[in-house]
């Protein structure tokens, strides 16, 4: 198990649809858990294979800590690993919420998408689930499904709010950033996050 660099935009393995994964190996598990510790160590809720250079299609969510201060009487679900995961339905409500990106640093914006989803995958033991999620939870499993298709949240923008982004997609590929995190670049070059010491 280790911390991974985290992939940003624009590298390629971002822009390419995921491989589905056919059988649950050693390595798998061990990259899984590699993929927890990188998650929680980036402070992220939600993180996809290909954000950490594997094309296939696996995502691992955690948003037991991310529940709405108004509604702390929700039981929010544990962390998850989803294999092969596919958005069977979708909520005819949308909501606006605000989202961020591990592969985009310092981009923050407010996305309008269904409220709610079912989504069929498989766990580790390769056994399949179905599943239906509201609010954070169903957010995150949308993000995250987008990113295996090969999409970032900021295409889904509404044009006005899009065009206003661009600044921000340029602040990225120009390394104009300072993620807490080891990252690699879009031109595949590795930049390690050195913690400052405060002792
Ligand atoms: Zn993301």
């Amino acid at each position: 198990m280790s911390i991974l660099p985290i992939y940003l935009y624009n590298h390629p393995v971002l822009k390419k649809k995921t491989e589905p994964i056919r059988e649950m190996t050693g390595d798998l598990r061990t990259f899984i858990d590699s993929m927890f510790q990188t998650m929680h160590e980036a402070d992220g809720i939600g993180l996809a294979a290909n954000q950490v250079g594997a094309s296939i299609s696996l995502t691992v969510i955690d948003v037991s800590q991310a529940g709405d201060e108004d509604e702390d009487d929700i039981i929010m679900p544990a962390p998850l690993a989803l294999i092969n995961p596919v958005i069977q339905y979708y909520s005819d409500e949308e909501i606006d919420f605000e989202e961020g990106c591990l592969s985009l640093p310092h981009f923050r914006d407010k996305v309008m998408r269904p409220d709610a989803v079912q989504v069929k995958y498989f766990d580790i033991d390769m056994k399949e689930h179905t599943i239906e999620a509201d609010g954070i939870f169903a957010r995150v499993l949308q993000h995250e499904i987008d990113h295996l298709n090969g999409i970032y949240f900021f295409e889904r923008l509404s044009s006005l709010r899009r065009t206003l982004s661009n600044k921000k997609l340029k602040r990225i590929v120009r390394g104009d950033i300072s993620p807490h995190y080891s990252i690699i670049d879009a031109d595949g070059k590795r930049i390690d996050y050195i913690p400052e010491d405060d002792e």
